[in-house]
């Protein structure tokens, strides 16, 4: 057992708390596993969540201070951005595409319409993401620039919401750090390297506790799951998001391949561990960490690129997200609003889940709230968005899970592409999983 690989380790973790879930649930024993089960789940999290604006802080500012020149860290921030928005693009299409195909929404008969709508429509839940939508919706078209730069560091590494803030602060103390003397600047720089080491030494510890934590996480998902009578009338729909996603992965996979020369079996077993952590939390910002230091360490990815494509994809680069708002935005057309179904709004939709994509919150449920700004931006008929909401609220957390995955995995495979391109793609400095971890 103790030679068991991470992966393998949290692969357990989780079977064993889906069949707990059940298990519990089918003894309608819920209750026991929200009140003494999911605060294990709450609790790894929290810690993730914890580690995430000191790792950024640190590793951004030694990753800046220490390139050569910063004219080279302007070419890595302008491939990034580009390579993001290629694959964003790109993952919108796919998911357009075989919605249009597949045609979902055509399997969904009127009584499971009014089924989901008595559910869901008038429950809090939809009205609160429509609240929050709304409040997004308000902003200005500048206001997410303006949100960027911090007005307090210490606010802006308060709150995880907040991380581009952290990003911007980190850089610019970065570049400073290269602009003044070096003696000056040394010792700063020595208290930032040791600041990445002992937090990416905490990631190791925290993640010996990742087994239990998964079980915790997903024995309280199974729990908290809707009838499975809903789920299956949703099933075709929630299958070609998967198919979406799964086509995604094969993309990167592809580009792993082909242009960083490197194994994808190879790659897929160094950053899984990330992986299996955004599918069990739902939220690429608690993933973080984990991507960081699997992708440094494991891949072979140098901290200079890391550091930034990381955090930054992280917050802005989704794809799993903009694929299933894409999927998503048609079936509710092909359901609720068919004369909506042309050409020039298919494309508005390409052009909205891209900066919804990027607008989400690296949370869980983020991208649904930004689904509404997509469809009130091709018009959707007001009054009938909570039936919208409603119709894909059951089988949101399982495709949160899904996407999620996908966002961490779009970010890991675009920092080694840039990498690669840069001439920073080395060896893993880890040749065994287990090499970072303490021995007893
Ligand atoms: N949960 C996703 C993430 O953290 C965002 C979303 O699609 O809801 O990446």
């Amino acid at each position: 057992m103790k030679k068991l690989a991470l992966h393998w380790k949290i692969l357990i973790g989780m079977v064993l708390g889906v069949v707990f879930g059940f298990t519990m649930a089918s003894f309608n024993y819920q209750q026991f596993v929200l009140d003494w089960v999911e605060p294990v789940g709450k609790i790894f999290v929290k810690l993730l969540k914890l580690i995430a604006v000191p790792l950024i802080l640190a590793s951004l500012i030694k990753g800046v201070s220490d390139l050569k020149d910063i004219s080279k860290f302007k070419n890595m921030g302008v491939r990034t951005i580009f390579v993001y928005i290629l694959t964003t693009i790109i993952a919108i299409t796919i998911g357009l595409g075989l919605v249009n195909v597949l045609k979902p929404g055509e399997g969904i008969t009127p009584e499971t319409v009014t089924m989901l709508k008595e559910k869901y429509a008038t429950s809090g839940k939809a009205q609160t993401i429509l609240s929050n939508a709304q409040k997004q919706a308000e902003a200005g078209p500048l206001d997410f620039v303006v949100d960027m730069v911090p007005d307090n560091a210490v606010t802006a590494m308060s709150d995880n919401k907040l991380m581009l803030q952290v990003i911007v602060f980190a850089i610019l103390l970065g570049i400073c750090v290269l602009l003044v003397p070096e003696e000056k600047a040394k010792p700063l720089k020595d208290f930032f390297d040791s600041l990445n080491e002992v937090i990416l030494k905490l990631v190791d510890l925290i993640m010996l506790s990742a087994p239990y934590a998964v079980f915790a996480l997903l024995a309280t998902v199974v729990v908290s799951a809707d009838d499975p009578d809903i789920l299956i009338a949703l099933l075709k729909y929630a299958g070609v998001v998967v198919l979406g996603l799964i086509l995604m992965i094969c993309f990167y996979l592809f580009l792993i391949a082909v242009y960083a020369k490197k194994s994808p079996l190879w790659f897929l077993s160094q950053i899984s561990p990330a992986q299996l952590l955004a599918f069990s939390t739902s939220s690429s910002a608690a993933a973080l960490p984990v991507t960081m230091e699997r992708v440094e360490e494991h891949v072979g990815v140098d901290k200079e690129v890391s550091s930034f494509v990381l955090p930054v994809g992280a917050t802005i680069n989704m794809d799993g997200t903009s694929l299933y708002q894409g999927v998503a935005a048609v079936f509710i057309m092909q359901v609720l609003w068919p004369e909506g179904l042309v050409f020039s709004n298919q494309l508005m939709i390409i052009l909205t889940a891209l900066l919804a994509s990027i607008g989400s919150a690296a949370v869980p449920g983020a991208g649904m709230v930004m689904l509404v700004i997509v469809l009130e931006a091709i018009g959707f008929p007001s009054d009938i968005l909570p039936i919208a909401l409603a119709l894909i609220f059951a089988v949101d957390r399982p495709l949160d899970m899904c996407r999620t995955t996908v966002n961490v995995t779009g970010d890991a495979t675009v920092s080694t592409i840039v990498a690669k391109s840069l001439g920073k793609l080395g060896a893993p400095k880890v040749k065994n999983w287990d090499d970072n971890y303490p021995k007893k």
